[in-house]
């Protein structure tokens, strides 16, 4: 295999779901280090391998992805990423259980399958709520232990065909299959959906949950761009692809977590009735542009705008004595501080929770992550909230902050500064 820049795995020239070869490249945030690879000093973090950030739009199934595709042995080598545990997370998967009993009948004793389900949170839900059966299928072996104590049987694999078969010969057909926040990561898509067709019940579901890509694009979610989430995803090309395999979409659901995401349900090519939701959304999306070229020419020119905005204000404030410090040390929050080509001449620190993360440094900008306590010793004038979609939350947990007349800034969809005490 040909590499020009080590770490790059191919170039994208088609698209990952039609195949067609008619890409129109619609975004271009420059080179950018791997968001995930926190560095041990500031020298590293800025010595970091960068690659081309750029964002194309297949002409022909309205796909959205990124023109390369990195080694996920680079991009998972220093990955320590697990389900959180809090109660709002346990909660959402509560949620998510009785969800889908409701809608696709559920009952004790169905087995139901989650694709990189990391360390089994969401099955062990499913498990007591559901009474249903569980396997995890998660690379990630510390995970699977995690998951295993938890009562949750994990394979210790990638998805695919051979997990599938895996799956059919030491437990039976799955009733369900979940992957939530992986589709969007996966390049051989065809072959994802396909090994979970194979295995399926003649009735069963797969339910994909993913960002929806007119949330991305109205929302001018850029900072979500970043090497492993290699698709903005719209239904059009879900439907292509189910349909392409011998399956279908047949439900579609809104969901308001992590700035918008949509959970689609496929079966085998007439296994279900096709609710009204999925026309529904298809139509939408035509109506609304999201089918054709133009919009994300247009978005193009809105985010240089936007990038070019944080810029000149943040900079201007720096310019003006203020001391800035941002929240927090997330994937999407680096690629945000690589764009605007922020450093520590703007960006004193990152205050995160994630003890792994703490006293490394931000990838390409060389920024210390520090402990929230840093915010009470060494308080700044502005905290440019980088997980803005949490953005209520972190307000309301930083009370001391604002009360010593600290002030906030929101920079997605547009530059806002928040001042809790009153004064603008
Ligand atoms: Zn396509």
């Amino acid at each position: 295999m040909k590499q020009e820049i080590s770490g790059i795995v191919r170039e994208v020239s088609n698209c990952r779901i039609c195949g067609c070869t008619d890409l129109i490249k619609y975004l271009d945030l420059g080179l950018l280090p791997l968001a995930n690879n926190l560095a041990a000093t500031a020298n590293d973090a800025k010595a970091m391998r960068r690659y081309p950030m750029q964002v194309q739009y297949c002409r022909d199934c309205s796909l959205s992805q990124l023109t390369v595709v990195i080694d996920p042995r680079e991009m998972y080598s220093n990955y320590a990423y697990r389900s959180s545990i809090s109660q709002a997370y346990i909660d959402h998967c509560r949620e998510m259980a009785k969800s889908l009993r409701d809608s696709l009948g559920l009952k004790e004793g169905d087995l139901v399958v989650d694709i990189a389900g990391n360390d089994g949170a969401l099955l062990a839900v499913f498990k007591d709520e559901l009474g249903v059966r569980v396997v995890n299928v998660d690379p990630a072996e510390n995970l699977a232990e995690i998951a295993e104590a938890a009562g949750v049987t994990t394979i210790t694999s990638f998805w695919g065909a051979e997990a599938a078969r895996r799956i059919v010969v030491e437990h039976g057909k799955p009733d369900l299959i979940t992957a939530t926040n992986v589709f969007a990561h996966v390049d051989d898509v065809r072959s994802f959906v396909s090994a979970a067709k194979d295995c399926l019940s003649d009735d069963g579901a797969l339910m994909l949950e993913f960002p929806y890509g007119i949330d991305f694009i109205e929302h001018r979610e850029f900072d979500t761009i970043y090497f492993e989430h290699l698709s903005y995803v719209l239904l059009e090309p879900v439907r292509r692809l189910a349909e392409s395999l011998g399956m279908a979409i047949f439900d579609v659901q809104k969901q308001d977590i992590h700035g918008g995401t949509i959970r689609v349900f496929i079966g085998k090519e007439n296994s279900h009735d096709v609710l009204p939701s999925v026309a529904e959304f298809i139509a939408n999306e035509k109506q609304e542009g999201y089918h054709d070229a133009d919009v994300y020419r247009d978005w193009n020119r809105e985010i240089d705008d936007l990038i070019a905005d944080l810029v000149s204000q943040i900079t201007a404030l720096k310019k003006g004595g203020a001391k800035i410090a941002a929240f927090a040390a997330s994937a999407k929050g680096n690629t945000l501080l690589n764009a605007c080509r922020f450093d520590t001449d703007t960006v004193d620190y990152i205050v995160d929770d994630t003890p792994e993360k703490i006293g490394r440094f931000s990838p390409g900008t060389g920024i210390p992550i520090v402990d929230r306590a840093v915010l009470a010793e060494d308080p700044p004038d502005y905290l440019l909230i980088l997980a803005w979609n949490f953005a209520k939350e972190i307000i309301a947990e930083t009370a001391n902050f604002s009360a010593g007349g600290g002030k906030y800034i929101i920079p997605i969809p547009a530059f806002k500064i928040i001042a809790p005490e009153g004064e603008a």
